[in-house]
């Protein structure tokens, strides 16, 4: 999409720290981390918000959950645990409107969030 922030980051426009990419998903570290590990796993689709998705993206979200369990092996997290999160809608926290899961990790976590 024209205006969305994470389709440019997607496409180059603007530069972001990518750690990842394949033909549907990226990912790339969160400019303002809110942990030691903090990326931002995103669908290349442009969804607004996951109450966006439509029928057929079901393995392109799983695919994010795959991706974050790879990363998650790379960073050696499998022992000490990572959080993902999916903001939707501003009520929620969402602030920027491309779906993205946060995966957090490389400190303890409080429940309930926030
Ligand atoms: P949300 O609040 O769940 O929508 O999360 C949006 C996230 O995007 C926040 O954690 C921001 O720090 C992050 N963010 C915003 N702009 C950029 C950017 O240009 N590069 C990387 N991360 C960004």
């Amino acid at each position: 999409m024209k205006n969305c922030l994470f389709c440019k980051i997607s496409n180059g426009d603007v530069p972001g720290d990518k750690v990842y990419e394949d033909d549907s998903v990226f990912a790339f570290n969160d400019i303002n981390p809110q942990a030691p590990t903090h990326i931002l796993i995103c669908p290349k689709k442009h969804l607004s918000t996951i109450m966006d998705m439509e029928s057929g993206d079901e393995a392109m979200i799983g695919s994010i959950v795959s991706v974050a369990n790879q990363i998650a092996a790379e960073k050696g997290l499998e022992k000490s645990g990572f959080r993902l999160v999916l903001n939707c809608g501003s009520g929620a926290g969402q602030s920027v409107f491309h779906v993205h899961f946060h995966l957090l990790a490389g400190r303890p976590m409080q429940w309930p969030p926030g």
